[in-house]
């Protein structure tokens, strides 16, 4: 990519700007859960000095000066409704009384304006919230139902890996109200899902349970 002369030289030449800018981006157009894949890839190293990343207005993606913060009680909530276990696999595991690996995901991501509410979230074990967020999953909105996208290929594993979920409906919350809402469902798709989806089973889906 090809930057103004004036931006070429500052990010020459200003101490941490390209790393302040990197993160920047991260923080506007991806989700935390995928920011140290991105990294790694592209061999970044974000430990920007303090002063340059303060120095850096918070924008998001409308351009406007103000992030906007997250509902601390949103994974609670979210985790709640899903009775604290993974609503694609079942996982549930606590160590003690706290569920451990178990997060609340946006549907439709929180920096582009997905709002704190449980129609807006599902949830998932660490694992299935790094697939979702990656569009190899999402969720169809007439049943519920977990649909895998083409690109997904489990190798050997085969069906007994993580395509033995594709087709079965999601654990669902505890009230239907709490339920994933069609919008937020279809911003998933147009955004995130990497289509096109695998084939449905003309099995009848199975509940996980
Ligand atoms: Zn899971």
């Amino acid at each position: 990519m090809l930057f103004h002369v004036d931006v070429d030289h500052a990010l020459r030449h200003v101490p941490g700007l390209p790393q302040a800018v990197a993160s920047r981006v991260l923080d506007t157009y991806f989700p935390l859960t995928l920011h140290g894949d991105i990294v790694a890839s592209l061999g970044l190293d974000l430990d920007e000095p303090r002063e340059v990343r303060e120095a850096m207005p918070l924008t998001n993606i409308d351009g406007n000066a103000q992030r906007r913060r997250r509902d601390p009680s949103f994974r609670e909530r979210v985790l709640r409704a899903y009775e604290y276990r993974c609503c694609v696999c079942g996982f549930d595991l606590r160590i003690g009384l706290t569920s451990a690996g178990l997060e609340a995901a946006h549907i439709q991501w929180h920096h582009v304006g997905g709002p704190d509410i449980e129609p807006n979230g599902l949830s998932l074990c660490s694992l299935h919230h790094k697939l979702f967020d990656l569009g190899v999953f999402t969720v169809e909105p007439s049943e519920h139902r977990v649909v895998f996208s083409q690109h997904a290929i489990s190798g050997g594993r085969g069906m007994a890996g993580e395509l033995q979920f594709h087709g079965r409906a999601i654990h669902p919350p505890q009230h239907t109200d709490l339920l994933p809402a069609p919008d937020f469902l279809a911003w998933n798709v147009k955004n995130v899902f990497k289509a096109p989806a695998r084939q449905a089973s003309t099995a009848t889906p199975r509940a996980i349970r």
